[in-house]
């Protein structure tokens, strides 16, 4: 008797003739995750299976693998040779363990067979388990459609026993659609812009502004914990991280007040832009939703997507904060997020920004002052580190 992890996955079926390479990546990422416990993986038939792991890192091997996109579920389990006795055998030991944690339930029991072979088809195996473990456990009773527990077994090159059935975090391997690079503040919402384009199997780099002294070495210290909170599920983070206090202290000085905010946007997704550029990403990810401050309106917007030619994903445009919120709790970066350190954008904010600036106007602003030299400058001294859980 072993236990495994049966991992299933779904949309990458999707993927056509595609599909291996996806399969593959998906292979891949789960090694990632796993580094450091040892196992085997192999798959077969639209299954991925995680042999071999110690009674000690099981927890941990199930831990991870919760986080690793493209996966959509997992179930410990235990592979037992198919004998009807170690099947049986094995179902009365997870039954037990199962009502150590109930009274009374209901349960019903869900065989498949790709051994068609196998001396009993899915339905008698239904019921004569069934049957077996009412003899057994006078506290079950049977619930075909809503039962509590799902006793499963699984007839292949072995059996799988099973009873669990854990939700994952579904989407697509991190890798399968390209690289793009993530603006991320200190705030709730931009980690949680990284996750979710992550999720649909971007790899990320990130890229953040700071003005020390104006920002502390905490704010920068809350940046790189959450790039690492991210990075349990998007895998590394390349983070690069941009030192902004002169730029910022000349937009300051130098362009009228109420259009600072929107030129430091600009600014920032200029330099993203380039520094995306030089690792090969194709499109700047932001934390923006709609209206949800003077730089997010329409206008706002339009104007800071006019500073780069790259496509910009904002994954949150339709989101409540509320709704930004639970997700970012979901992930575990709401913590971190709301440790109140200073972000270069919260430092210097103009009393009455534009809501609705003007493009030409903008421009004209940006195009007075000489920035050329300060955005060379802040991209050679940027710090680089590659963030990894
Ligand atoms: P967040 O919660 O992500 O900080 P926000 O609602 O506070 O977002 P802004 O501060 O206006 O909004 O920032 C909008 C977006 O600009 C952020 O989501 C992020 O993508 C990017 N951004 C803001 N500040 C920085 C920074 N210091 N470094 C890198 N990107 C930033
Ligand atoms: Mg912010």
């Amino acid at each position: 008797m072993e236990r495994v992890i049966l991992v299933r996955y779904t949309e990458i079926h999707l993927k056509g003739l595609n599909r291996p390479y996806f399969e593959q990546k998906l292979v891949d990422n789960i090694k990632t995750a796993l580094c450091g416990i040892e196992c085997r993986i192999e798959r077969e038939h639209g299954r991925i299976y995680i042999l071999g792991i110690s009674d000690d890192s099981f927890d941990a091997a199930t831990d991870r693998l919760t986080r690793v996109f493209g996966i959509h579920s997992i179930s410990p389990a235990y592979a037992v040779d198919k004998e009807w006795d170690s099947v049986c055998f094995t179902a009365y030991m997870l039954m037990e363990k199962e009502l150590e944690k109930r009274q009374k339930a209901s349960f019903k029991v869900f065989a498949r067979r790709s051994d068609k072979h196998y001396f009993m088809n899915s339905d008698m195996i239904n019921r004569e388990l069934g049957h077996l473990m009412l003899e057994r456990f006078p506290a079950l009773h049977v619930d075909i459609h809503k039962p509590e527990i799902s006793l499963s077994v699984e007839i292949r090159d072995c059996a799988y026993v099973y009873c669990e059935e854990i939700p994952c975090a579904n989407g697509m391997p991190v890798g399968t659609a390209g690289r793009a690079t993530l603006l991320i503040s200190g705030g709730i919402d931009s980690p949680v812009a990284g996750y979710m384009m992550a999720k649909r199997g971007l790899i990320l780099s990130a890229v953040h502004f700071y003005s020390y002294p104006y920002t502390s070495e905490r704010a920068r210290d809350k940046v790189i914990e959450l790039t690492r909170l991210i990075s349990r599920f998007a895998g590394p983070i390349r983070l690069h991280l941009v030192p902004f206090t002169d730029i910022q202290m000349t937009i300051y000085d130098q362009c009228p007040s109420k259009e600072t905010t929107i030129i430091m946007r600009r600014l920032m997704m200029k330099i993203a832009e380039r520094i995306a550029a030089k690792e090969g990403a194709k499109a700047l990810i932001t934390g923006e939703a709609l209206g949800q401050v003077a730089s997010q309106t329409l206008e706002s917007l339009c104007v800071t997507n006019d500073a780069v030619s790259m496509p910009v994903f904002r994954p949150l445009i339709g989101f409540d904060k509320d709704e930004i919120m639970d997700l970012s709790r979901k992930i575990g970066t709401y913590e971190t997020s709301i440790l109140p350190y200073e972000d270069c954008c919260t430092v210097f904010v103009p009393k009455h920004p534009v809501t609705r600036p003007v493009l030409e106007d903008l421009r004209a602003s940006e195009a007075a002052v000489d920035f050329s030299e300060l955005i060379e400058k802040a991209i050679a001294d940027t710090e680089l580190m590659v963030i990894k859980n």
